[in-house]
């Protein structure tokens, strides 16, 4: 295997730390940052999402109020519980895991949350100043892949950069943010022909689709960067990305692993999206 690893777990461990201490700052002078996560239904894999959230949360000293509902309650009341964290003052971030419920519009969930403590970056305010250049909010997932490639100091600026999905939590915004880092920007989507004669182009290569295995070792330009966003399981159940990680990985300069790459790093970009949103308070 050539490719160096990109470890999201110590990255994160060494972001969160540095999280840790300016929550300390904050809380001594009697703002500590709060999140409020509301979860409806009973998916398993977001109840895990929550629980790591709000562990992450305690961890780095940030006040966390959990409200889980059964899948039957309803928007109304859903949307009420958002305008009452909008004024809750102990309250700094709002996150609504998703999917909700089909019987919930999640674009008018999201909406009605305060732009200000719309910590996933999600509502059409930020999203907007995020495309002119003056981000309040970056969506965590994105923001957590810029990191990454700050931690190997890689030269985005006229760099070429290709992101596989073009969903807007993960690959619209990824796109806006290494298009504002100077990189050459291609977005691909599930009608794009020919995937490979882009990605082979690639020095950045982002993949975020959830098709496993849809980034080929083939596909990858030799030296290049590979970020693996997705989150599949494999036909043993165990938790694996886009890429075909080994293979891959003998042909990247650098890649991201599933697990322990990206997935981390979307928590980590929550507690500072929280901490940024008390400091501005
Ligand atoms: P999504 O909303 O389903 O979007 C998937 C995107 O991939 C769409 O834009 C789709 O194209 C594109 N796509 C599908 N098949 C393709 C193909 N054959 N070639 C090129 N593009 C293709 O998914 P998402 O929310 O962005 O999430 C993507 C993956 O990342 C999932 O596995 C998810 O679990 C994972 N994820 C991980 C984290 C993390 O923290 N690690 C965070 C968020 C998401 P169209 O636009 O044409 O449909």
């Amino acid at each position: 295997m050539s490719a160096h690893i990109i470890d999201g777990n110590l990255l994160s461990k060494e972001l969160r730390s540095q999280v840790a201490e300016r929550v300390a700052t904050l809380t001594r002078q009697g703002r500590q940052p709060g999140l409020a996560v509301i979860l409806v239904g009973d998916s398993p894999a977001s109840q895990v999402y929550v629980r790591n959230k709000i562990k992450a949360c305690e961890d780095a000293g940030i006040h966390s109020v959990f409200e889980k509902y059964d899948a039957a309650f309803s928007e109304a009341d859903l949307l009420a519980r958002v305008e009452a964290l909008n004024h809750d003052p102990r309250i700094h971030g709002i996150l609504v895991q998703l999917p909700l419920p089909a019987h919930i519009d999640a674009h008018k969930v999201i909406e009605a949350i305060a732009a200000e403590k719309d910590v996933d970056g999600f509502h059409v305010n930020n999203a907007g100043l995020l495309m002119t250049g003056q981000p309040l909010f970056r969506p965590c997932t994105p923001y957590g892949v810029m990191k990454m490639l700050e931690s190997i100091n890689y030269p985005v600026r006229g760099a070429n950069a290709v992101v596989v999905g073009a969903s807007n939590i993960v690959g619209k915004p990824q796109a806006m943010l290494l298009l504002q880092a100077g990189a050459t920007v291609t977005i691909c989507n599930s009608k794009t022909r020919d995937l490979g004669h882009h990605t082979r182009n690639a020095d950045i290569l982002v993949v975020a689709t959830g098709k496993r295995n849809i980034v080929t070792a083939d596909m990858v330009k030799p030296g290049a960067v590979v970020i693996d966003v997705g989150m599949n399981r494999d036909d043993a159940g165990k938790l694996c990305g886009d890429v075909d990680y080994a293979p891959c990985a003998e042909v990247a300069g650098w890649i991201t692993p599933v697990p322990g790459g990206v997935g981390p790093m979307t928590i980590t970009m929550l507690l500072v999206n929280t901490l940024e949103a008390a400091e501005r308070n």
